[in-house]
């Protein structure tokens, strides 16, 4: 009896080591978030594990790259008081995807129009949940966002006077964008920068489908290409900007066809 006693320990032993270290390894490895690295007039705000991209379109006006993992918004109303703006300059939420550190901030910019891709809007609002190993078990309740506006694939968004084109990049979730901002390509949680500058998919425990994750960043690539578009940089929401161009992106593709 005893030994059976030990031996089940031992089992629950290594699955906790087993699972604590795959969670681990969803973190470990990555280039790390720079508060404050701008580029191209685009400003990455650090919000704990997450980064908020600030995007200038107008006097006075911004939009945002996904709203932060903290209800009350500390970083991102550090920085509009930075630039002396009120919350009321928030023009635009652009959501890469709607798992909630993403999107903790938006109710606190009632004057911005939210913005997701269609198969996305369910999520964020709280009407659906996701479905990775390990996202799958959290609560699904009402959120209280609306998306006011539902992006479509391939579209181009005009922010005043700034042109964002939208491409759908199902895999982490089911309606996960990608964006290009003057130059910046936003992946989200679609794909991570590692410390040695090349691109890994999104995590697998946190994933809906990193098999459709990954060739969804291999059809991306192709896109890009196939449309000359002028990317300078690649961001990502957990991980720090690559700034050489498309190329880490066509390299992973290259690996992964
Ligand atoms: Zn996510």
């Amino acid at each position: 009896m005893k030994r059976i006693l030990m031996i089940v320990g031992i089992v629950i032993g290594l699955l906790v080591i087993a699972a604590v270290a795959t969670v681990a390894s969803a973190f470990v490895g990555r280039q790390s978030i720079t508060d404050g690295f701008e580029i191209n007039g685009i400003r990455i705000v650090k919000d704990g594990i997450v980064s908020v991209a600030f995007v200038p379109i107008g006097t006075g006006e911004v939009a945002l790259i996904d709203a932060g993992n903290d209800k009350s918004g500390k970083a991102i109303l550090a920085e509009l008081a930075r630039r002396k703006l009120r919350s009321d300059a928030v023009k635009a939420i652009l959501l890469t995807h709607g798992h909630p550190d993403h999107t903790a901030g938006i109710l606190l910019f009632p004057n911005a129009q939210v913005m997701a891709l269609g198969p996305e809007v369910a999520l964020v609002e709280g009407r659906a949940g996701a479905h990775g190993p390990l996202t799958r078990f959290m609560p699904v309740s009402p959120t209280g966002v609306k998306v006011t506006r539902t992006l479509q694939d391939g579209e181009t968004v005009m922010l005043d006077q700034m042109p964002v084109r939208v491409f759908a990049v199902p895999g982490h979730t089911a309606g996960s964008a990608a964006y290009l901002v003057n130059g910046v390509l936003f992946l989200g949680d679609a794909a991570d920068a590692t410390s040695g500058g090349t691109i890994k998919p999104a995590p697998w425990i946190f994933t809906d489908s990193q098999a459709q994750d990954q060739s969804s960043l291999v059809h991306l690539d192709q896109r890009l290409i196939q449309d000359g578009s002028d990317v300078k940089a690649i961001a990502f929401a957990h991980s720090g900007v690559l700034v050489n161009r498309l190329t880490p992106l066509t390299a992973f593709a290259q690996q992964n066809q």
